[in-house]
């Protein structure tokens, strides 16, 4: 790739999952050609830390995010605050994906509490942090807050929420990450309009969000859409909603990704 090549950021995905080992190397290959060069590729409990660490080893383009997700907040197992710290200090990696969702089986209050845990570290260490937030805003906006100490650099990913919320968000300095579901969904395409340029990313959520990346017809159908080649097409119809050109709205996006990763990836 030369040096004005585009580039790319899929700024949320899950390379780690299982069912994705047999294929990796094909997903990585179509990546790749379709010039995404950075993905942030997110743990979702203890047992998966090692495999994103292993997979960001072999390929410098994916991004290393350790953390508990609020479904796996149950398996969190006594010393994993201290296993995590450990492996921050030894790898250069985010955390997350972490956060509150209401509308899982999980005991809020442990969500809560590993939630905090995480929030504290990434702002001890200035890692970046990668919040998933369903049916929960109040609280998680209360969290923020009222926290203490200074914030991590924060993304919101594959934000959902309201236009209240989306302010309270913006006043913090989040990041806000837009998946599929622009494609889709009316009300969403004015929280991203209403979001600004300086804030924003956009993400895959690969595998978890498969064949909502556009309507049926729209796009090449030779693509998975649930592969980080698939941003591409995000891209197209995002810059097309800010009638942006594509090229200066995926710099733009860039640029916002190596911001939030400014910690832990030399710029
Ligand atoms: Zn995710």
């Amino acid at each position: 790739m030369t040096a004005t090549a585009a580039r790319y950021l899929d700024s949320h995905l899950h390379l780690q999952e299982k069912h994705l080992a047999p294929q990796i190397d094909i997903i990585m290959e179509r990546a790749r050609n379709a010039g995404v060069a950075r993905m942030l590729c997110n743990a979702t409990r203890e047992k998966d830390w090692q495999a994103v660490v292993d997979l960001a080893a072999e390929a410098p383009e994916i991004i290393p995010f350790l953390g508990i997700h609020p479904w796996f907040a149950e398996t969190a197992v006594t010393g994993w605050e201290e296993r995590l710290l450990s492996l921050l200090q030894q790898v250069p990696a985010g955390i997350g994906e972490t956060g509150l969702d209401k509308c899982c089986r999980a005991d809020f209050g442990r969500q809560q509490q590993i939630f905090l845990t995480q929030l504290k570290m990434a702002s001890e260490l200035q890692r970046p942090l990668v919040i998933h937030c369903v049916k929960a805003w109040g609280r998680l906006l209360e969290m923020l807050e009222q926290f203490a100490a200074p914030l991590p650099p924060i993304m919101i990913h594959s934000f959902t929420g309201s236009r209240e919320t989306l302010q309270r968000l913006l006043r913090l300095g989040c990041f806000i990450s837009f998946s599929g579901w622009l494609a889709t969904d009316g009300k969403l395409h004015l929280r991203f309009l209403e979001t600004p340029l300086a804030n924003l990313l956009l993400e895959t959520d690969a595998p978890a969000q498969p064949n909502r990346q556009l309507p049926p017809g729209s796009h090449d159908q030779t693509v998975i859409c649930d592969e980080p080649a698939a941003i591409t097409q995000l891209y197209k119809l995002a810059a097309t909603m800010r009638k942006m050109p594509l090229d200066e709205f995926r710099q733009e996006i860039w640029k916002n990704g190596e911001i939030f990763t400014d910690t832990i990836i030399p710029r």
